[in-house]
């Protein structure tokens, strides 16, 4: 063997089976290669356990697959290179021409660019309704045959709580197939409610670090199994160094979302009482207008914090530059605290109406509550509100 050969037949190293390592290995590899014809055969045709091409199946993904569907309380996983790919592809699979699709005013901005936009392109209708419009949901359900109903809880930035119960007996009922984009409330959260298929965005709370991006469709084993093909067929999947970044993640996954619920609570009752803010929406404060509801539905209510200022744009922006402990940043579920000014929440293609649901005003700034010690956040949003107002 030549040492040009050599390169690309390194020395194989074998663990032995009574020796394992306690954090899996990064299975970085594309290919995995049998024995022979016959037994890649039989893995092609589902006859054996194995891996052979990591566009649909590898190690690492396997571990971190298995995990997120147990915690969830589904049978299987299938994982994506980001939260947006989870929303197109399982949409663009469950979907065909001339279904109608009920979605929420008050839904991810993607979210709702994909089915008015792209689900749109193929012919599938929909209609949007707000999410605390339960005559409406009602309606449309008992109307118009409905193929999906795709929703959040808590909503986006103003934390509206949907009334997962009420929806999904209708939803049930229509035939529809419910799908929960669930990374605001997390793993631990809803899994007991009879939803089809969750989402979610494993950038957020999951890897918790802001240093990668991935996401999980949830759900029991026939329907990813019926949406698997579609699905590894537009090539969507999740890099193995990003799996076991978000796996080794998964480890704080629980102290870390107490920890910020703990601080957003903290937060939220610092700026309920001061006197410039008008508002404050965070579903764990009793003043929330859905408390009750969340309190039946969640254990607990996540780490975003949104606040309605007094004046509009410039306080807004001049209290997000002089927060210390807060970047301007998008995104949410990070270790460190971000903040977004009113200016960078108000892009949406809203109707006059439909912004009136919303809830999204010039005031509007929604604060994504890190891990930071709690007594320091509440002092820098003190400090930051006294500056903005000066
Ligand atoms: C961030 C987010 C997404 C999209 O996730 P990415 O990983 O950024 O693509 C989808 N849904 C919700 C509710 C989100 O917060």
């Amino acid at each position: 063997m030549k040492n040009d050969t050599l390169v690309n037949h390194p020395p194989a190293v074998l663990m032995p089976a009574d020796d394992r390592p306690l954090v899996a290995p990064i299975y970085q590899s594309v290919k995995f290669s049998f024995d022979d014809t016959g037994e890649t055969l039989r893995y092609l045709r589902g006859e054996r356990e194995g891996f052979f091409y990591s566009r649909s199946s590898n190690p690492t993904l396997k571990q971190l697959q298995l995990l997120l569907a147990q915690l969830q309380g589904r049978d299987d996983c299938l994982l994506t290179a980001s939260g947006v790919a989870t929303l197109a592809v399982t949409l663009l699979s469950l979907c065909k021409q001339g279904d109608h699709v009920l979605a929420f005013v008050e839904s991810y901005g993607p979210t709702r660019y994909i089915v008015q936009h792209l689900l749109a392109k193929f012919g599938v209708a929909h209609t949007l309704v707000s999410i605390e419009d339960l005559g409406g949901i009602e309606r449309v359900l008992r109307n118009v045959p409905t193929r999906v109903v795709v929703f959040e809880s808590p909503t986006n930035p103003v934390t509206k709580i949907a009334d997962i119960e009420h929806l999904t007996a209708h939803a049930r009922r229509a035939g529809a197939v419910t799908v929960l984009d669930n990374t605001f409330a997390g793993f631990h959260n809803h899994g007991a409610y009879d939803i089809d298929i969750f989402l979610h965005s494993l950038t957020k709370y999951a890897s918790g670090h802001g240093d990668v991006m991935g996401g999980a469709i949830i759900a029991r084993s026939e329907l990813i199994a019926a949406m698997r093909k579609d699905i590894v067929s537009m090539g969507p999947t999740l890099d193995p160094h990003a799996a076991f970044l978000i796996q080794r993640g998964m480890r704080t996954y629980f102290l870390r979302y107490e920890r910020q619920c703990a601080n957003a609570l903290a937060c939220s009752q610092f700026l309920k009482s001061h006197p410039r803010v008008n508002c404050v929406h965070y579903p764990g404060l009793d003043t929330h207008p859905q408390h009750a509801l969340a309190r039946r539905q969640m254990r607990d209510f996540g780490a975003v914090v949104t606040v309605e200022l007094d004046g509009g744009f410039e306080q807004g922006a001049r209290f997000a530059e002089a927060l210390q402990f807060f970047s301007i940043s998008a995104s949410v579920g990070s270790a460190e605290s971000l903040v977004m000014p009113p200016q960078l929440l108000a892009g949406n293609e809203y109707t006059p109406e439909q912004r009136a649901a919303s809830l999204i005003g010039r005031g509007t700034v929604r604060l994504s509550i890190g891990l930071e010690d709690a007594a320091d956040l509440v002092q820098d949003l003190g400090q930051a509100l006294d500056k903005a107002y000066i």
